[in-house]
């Protein structure tokens, strides 16, 4: 069981949340206009439980399964909690992720919004809803190509039926985040979306300077992460990722 010192955490919240105040200050930027979403994953109800305490609601979780494991408990403990599913989605995990979770940022083709659709439709939820932007073009990981983001909105909405709120991404680990953030800052104001999650632990204030409503940040208030193949709730891939 790791042994996270509670205040240790809670005075990494503050300073996070000091931090993103300041932000937007000198981006000349409404207070409260860049959302602190607290990534939990992999960290475990007693560690996450301090960071509640301090006063943080919106969560984010990479897993669906890793999520249903420990969320019913901390909601059933406190009211108002808000979960974002911030890692890839399978559509057949659809259901489950619009019963937990209040956004979901990892849409990014037709099979998972078709799925979402009918999901959202017959538990009548309305989950917020980000599509993933690969603006790296990176083939490991998930998202619609820049070039064909407005299409895909199009789709989700006129085929759908989907409402789409906003557009987010991971910019590539070694190249300067600041392009990355700019690109998809533009890319909502052509598609007409107005929230943006960007922005991690080593580049969240640089995704508030260019517009971030949400800033997904894990380790600078939970420390760091123990290493994957441990800390990793096993989930079998259930469809090809492809297509
Ligand atoms: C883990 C994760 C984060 C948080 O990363 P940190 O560097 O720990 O802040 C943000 N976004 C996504 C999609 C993640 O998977």
């Amino acid at each position: 069981m790791p042994d996270i010192q509670s205040d240790d955490v809670q005075s990494r919240l503050a300073a996070v949340l000091a931090r993103i105040r300041a932000t937007e200050a000198t981006s000349h930027r409404p207070a409260g206009s860049a959302q602190l979403i607290a990534v939990s994953k992999t960290f475990g109800v007693d560690e996450i439980r301090p960071v509640i305490a301090a006063g943080q609601r919106r969560f984010g979780e990479n897993r669906v399964q890793e999520a249903q494991a420990k969320w019913p408990l901390l909601r059933a403990e406190t009211a108002d909690i808000e979960l974002h599913l911030i890692g890839p989605l399978q559509s057949n995990k659809a259901k489950e992720a619009v019963a937990l979770f209040d956004a979901i940022h990892t849409v990014d083709r037709d099979k998972i919004a078709g799925a979402l659709a009918a999901e959202i439709q017959k538990q009548g939820r309305a989950p917020k809803l980000f599509v993933q932007v690969n603006t790296g073009l990176e083939p490991q990981k998930a998202g619609i190509a820049p070039r064909e983001a407005a299409a895909f909105v199009e789709r989700c909405r006129a085929v759908h039926g989907l409402a789409i709120d906003g557009l987010m991404c991971i910019p590539p680990a070694d190249e300067a985040a600041g392009p990355h953030f700019a690109l998809l800052a533009k890319l909502a104001a052509e598609i007409g979306v107005s929230e943006l999650s960007m922005g991690m632990s080593g580049d969240f204030e640089t995704a508030i300077a260019f517009g971030a409503t949400y800033v997904r940040v894990g380790g600078a208030i939970f420390g760091s992460r123990p290493p994957l193949v441990t800390a990793a709730v096993p989930e079998a891939p259930e469809e090809p990722t492809a297509g």
